[in-house]
């Protein structure tokens, strides 16, 4: 099975972060905010032989994870700015 490790990675941050930031628990809301992220993130996928660890050290990977997390943040933001000011 072919996987995207940035798509995991960006769930992972997501969750991290979506209680300290303004984004709503609409099902839309966190679509759009992961599409947007993962589209302004590079694809990363694993040859087949890669190791568990190899494949856990990239998910740790602490620029890595500042790279995302800013791009999660812009992401929420463009998203859900209008939601908030609408007083959700
Ligand atoms: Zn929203």
């Amino acid at each position: 099975m072919i996987k995207n490790y940035m798509e995991l990675l960006v769930d992972e941050i997501f969750n991290e972060i979506k209680n300290s930031y303004k984004i709503c628990n609409e099902e839309k809301c966190i679509h759009d905010i992961k599409s947007i992220a993962l589209n302004n993130l590079p694809t990363h996928y694993f040859k087949y032989d890669t190791t568990e660890a190899d494949k856990k050290a990239f998910l740790l990977e602490r620029q890595r994870r500042i790279s995302v997390l800013a791009k999660v943040a812009e992401a929420a933001d463009i998203v859900c700015s209008k939601c908030y000011r609408k007083g959700n």
